[in-house]
């Protein structure tokens, strides 16, 4: 009875955004990993700021917030530690979380509290008729997002797209499951202000453990050197020296960083999706836990609900 199911708890004819917005994928995916999960929908609230993105908590029957601009950071903390059952997801855009809220998020992701953060980024203030936001690329005084959230102690940090609805799936999946704040950027196409559907820029898809290989037979070397480190494009089938073939992995911060500069390190660069960085903090968890536990035991004891 609890459960989600996409057909009666996805609203989907309730939905205002344009046509070929690629919120649609991003909702349906959500929906999708909901119902594959069994969640409960009396333990799972989905809170929102303002914007575009911001409105998706209207089209899924669970308990949603719409708040107001920048503040459901502060709004989801505020929930989390007063019922650490319930499962929280933030939903905002890049307008919402890297102006009016940026602070309240750096903090947020400071404090590392068990919720997860979709930033829906579409380099554009959409619903104020299409500015460059300030994560766009051709803003000159751009904020780089991954660089930024990395640069404030995230413990889980990926990219996605809306295009690409089974590495979408597959990202919230692995968010979903993480426990601690799991932030992720997800590159969303606005057809009516910054239409990026038909920009080919590379990308490459990152698996950990695993060399950095994209457009079948190119791959990324590194020579490392922490103050001057030396990334360059191979062609696989011309490489002689395979020691310098970059390796992904998602535990190395100061790659992760590398990772997030590729755009302005060298525009050839392809672009990176999947997990830059993630680190296992059960035990820290576990902790904070047992810690809540006995405020609200003592909190019980001297007050009557
Ligand atoms: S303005 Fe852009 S982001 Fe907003 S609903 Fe329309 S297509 Fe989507
Ligand atoms: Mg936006």
């Amino acid at each position: 009875m609890n459960k989600f199911t996409l057909k009666k708890d996805l609203l989907i004819n309730e939905i205002k955004w344009c046509l070929g917005c690629g919120n649609y994928s991003i909702i349906v995916q959500l929906s999708r990993l909901f119902e594959k999960l069994k969640i409960n929908k009396k333990k799972t609230i989905i809170i929102s700021g303002i914007g575009c993105s911001s409105r998706l908590p209207y089209y899924m029957k669970l308990n949603n917030y719409h708040t107001i601009h920048g503040r459901a950071f502060s709004i989801a903390t505020g929930i989390k530690l007063t019922n650490y059952k319930y499962k929280i997801w933030i939903i905002t855009g890049d307008g919402d979380a890297f102006s009016i809220g940026l602070n309240h998020l750096l903090h947020t992701i400071r404090r590392n509290i068990n919720i997860n953060i979709l930033i829906f980024n579409n380099g554009v203030y959409a619903l104020t008729k299409g500015n460059l936001s300030y994560t766009n690329f051709n803003n000159k005084f751009n904020f780089n997002i991954i660089y930024l959230i990395l640069s404030a102690g995230a413990t889980f940090i990926a990219r996605t797209l809306d295009s690409n609805p089974k590495h979408l799936r597959k990202i919230l999946y692995k968010a979903n499951k993480y426990k601690g704040t799991s932030c992720v950027e997800i590159i969303q196409n606005c057809p009516i202000y910054n239409n990026i559907k038909n920009k080919n820029n590379n990308k490459i898809f990152l698996k950990n453990k695993k060399p950095l290989i994209f457009s079948k037979n190119k791959c990324i070397t590194l020579l490392n050197n922490i103050f001057n480190p030396k990334i360059k494009i191979k062609n696989l089938n011309t490489l002689k020296n395979n020691n310098n073939i970059w390796y992904h992995d998602q535990n190395n911060n100061y790659k992760a960083f590398l990772l997030s500069q590729f755009n302005s390190i060298n525009k050839k660069l392809p672009i990176p999706f999947g997990i830059f960085y993630k680190i296992k903090i059960k035990k820290k968890i576990s902790k904070i836990k047992k810690k809540k536990l006995k405020l609200l035991k003592l909190y019980k004891k001297n007050f009557i609900f």
